[in-house]
């Protein structure tokens, strides 16, 4: 029987839901029988087994690529500062907003932001993530300049500049912790 942690809610729906580290998540009804979750996953067991054995592979991808060495990160440090530069000045002067500099970091725990006077920083780690990605995190930092906050009025704003910009929030949302992961420890 396929193995898999079951995770009650009041959804009305079951639904199978495989986890990076290849482990599976049934997210089931509150009186869902137990029998019936592990029926509903023997008939999916096909595509499961696909997905976990391409989530495996994609760990195992993540780990092999390992920590990154002192000199690494300066390299991406170097090439986010050329990189992040030439998209924000361009965009900035698309959306008709300023800002006060550009700082590079390597961070666990973000991509961007933007300070209250317009000073933006970025992660270097977003040169090991597809252009796209990039636009999206200089456009998202940019966006702040008009909207300080994550509402319905800047996510508008968001779209109006990019958008695609979804597509890139799924793609940090799925492979962004792998590459925060590269990061040694401080
Ligand atoms: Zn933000």
């Amino acid at each position: 029987m396929t193995e898999l942690r079951i995770v009650r809610s009041r959804r009305k729906t079951l639904a199978l839901q495989v986890l990076p580290t290849g482990e599976i998540v049934a997210r089931a009804p509150l009186r869902l029988p137990e029998r019936d979750i592990h029926a509903f996953a023997e008939q999916h067991a096909a595509w499961l087994e696909a997905a976990v054995a391409r989530a495996r592979a994609g760990s195992r991808a993540a780990q092999q690529a390992g920590i990154l060495s002192e000199a690494e990160l300066q390299r991406l440090r170097t090439a986010a500062r050329a990189d992040l530069t030439e998209r924000v000045t361009r965009l900035a002067a698309r959306m008709g907003v300023d800002f006060a500099g550009i700082t590079i970091r390597a961070q666990r725990t973000r991509w961007g932001s933007c300070s209250a006077r317009g000073s933006l920083s970025f992660n270097c780690l977003l040169m090991l993530a597809p252009p796209e990605v990039r636009e999206y995190v200089a456009v998202h930092e940019l966006c702040h300049r008009k909207q300080m906050n994550h509402s319905a009025a800047f996510w508008r704003e968001v779209a109006l500049w990019l958008p695609d910009y979804a597509a890139q929030r799924a793609w940090l949302r799925e492979h962004g912790p792998a590459l925060l992961g590269r990061l040694p420890e401080t």
